[in-house]
């Protein structure tokens, strides 16, 4: 097995191969692969940090892969190198995701100064989640200067990603009959930016309108900083027009969050939620294991099912066996 200087080593100097190497020790199922991935995350952790973090999201069908092929080239044309990563748990295909699909992203694909890693394929979302955190981080340390991380719009995904970015680009496009329809609240409160795409042909007004309509509501939300306005732009990734604004407005973002201190404060607090899901994660992983609790769940469970047992003193009996073997 290779060494962690070789890791190190292959990853600072942008290596694909090696990068592409560390990131299936990270998405191993072996605990010591897991470990060595750790102590490889740790060794390249001062060389992290130094990428825009741009997470994006969207319903199936909005055009999430267009946008992402149309940006990424229109990035690369401007000299950045960028990683594209994905969060899609609810994948079940062998290596499988929405980025799986290649042929989506047939540029990007060839392009030498894009990496794309399909999302690790089965598994919990908070396992999916860890994966890709630590995906971005050495991307980071292998120099790609902007990593996007893909999600599809359903479901608590959107809130993990916002969890490990710095912002936020939520996708739509204009329905059929109202267009504020179907968005759920609390996705639109994790935006840094709404973005309406297919703005070209026959929708170009249509997309105005709703361009104009959507910023009406976000007017009326509460700000979650003073020192940035969610903007609503409108964009084609199939003509590619409107692409440049929305760099122009991650730039902006990263520019005053920067300035304000807020993005290093983000980031910090992303840090530590960071630790503490992965506190949880292991209690949770440790309580299933313990062998005294294993020989006993599954009667408790009954009796509780049953009521013969309330759910609190069998909580508690279960507990008081991971602190007494
Ligand atoms: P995803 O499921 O969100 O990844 O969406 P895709 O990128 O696969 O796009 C879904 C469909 O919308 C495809 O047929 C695309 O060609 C089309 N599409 C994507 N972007 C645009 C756009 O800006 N304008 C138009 N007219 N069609 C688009």
């Amino acid at each position: 097995m290779e060494s962690l200087t070789f890791y190190k080593d292959g990853i600072l100097s942008g290596d694909r191969r090696i990068l592409a190497k560390a990131i299936t020790l990270i998405e191993s199922r072996l605990a010591d692969h897991r470990e060595r991935g750790r102590l490889l995350l740790e060794e390249l952790l001062p060389h992290t940090g130094r990428a825009v973090r741009l997470g994006i999201t969207g319903v199936p069908g909005v055009g999430k892969s267009t946008f992402i092929e149309s940006f990424g080239m229109q990035l690369i044309d401007m000299g950045y190198k960028l990683a594209v990563l994905a969060v899609d748990p609810s994948s079940r295909r062998s290596g499988g995701s929405i980025l799986a699909d290649k042929t989506r992203m047939e540029q990007l694909c060839k392009a030498e100064q894009a990496f794309i890693r399909p999302s690790p394929s089965g598994g919990t979302l908070g396992g999916v989640a860890r994966m890709t955190r630590e995906t971005l981080l050495l991307c980071e340390a292998a120099g790609f200067q902007v990593v996007i991380v893909e999600t599809v719009g359903v479901g608590q995904n959107e809130t993990a990603v916002a969890g490990m970015v710095d912002f936020f680009l939520l996708l739509m496009i204009t329905g059929a009959g109202d267009d504020l329809q179907g968005i759920k609240k609390g996705i639109l409160e994790l935006a840094d930016a709404v973005v309406i795409n297919k703005a070209d042909g026959d929708n170009l007004i249509k997309a105005e309108n709703a361009r104009k309509e959507l910023a009406s509501v976000l007017h009326l939300m509460q700000p979650s900083t003073l020192t940035w306005t969610v903007p609503v732009l409108t964009c084609s990734a199939l003509t590619r027009s409107g692409l440049k604004g929305v760099w122009q407005a991650v730039q902006d973002y990263h520019r005053r969050m920067t300035a304000s201190g807020e993005l290093e404060a983000k980031r910090r607090n992303q840090a530590l939620e960071w630790m503490w899901s992965l506190v949880e994660e292991g209690l949770k992983d440790r309580f299933h294991r313990h062998p005294a609790i294993r020989s006993r769940l599954d009667r408790t469970v009954a009796r509780v099912r049953q009521g013969d047992l309330g759910p609190a003193t069998a909580a508690r009996e279960l507990l008081f066996l991971l602190d007494n073997p």
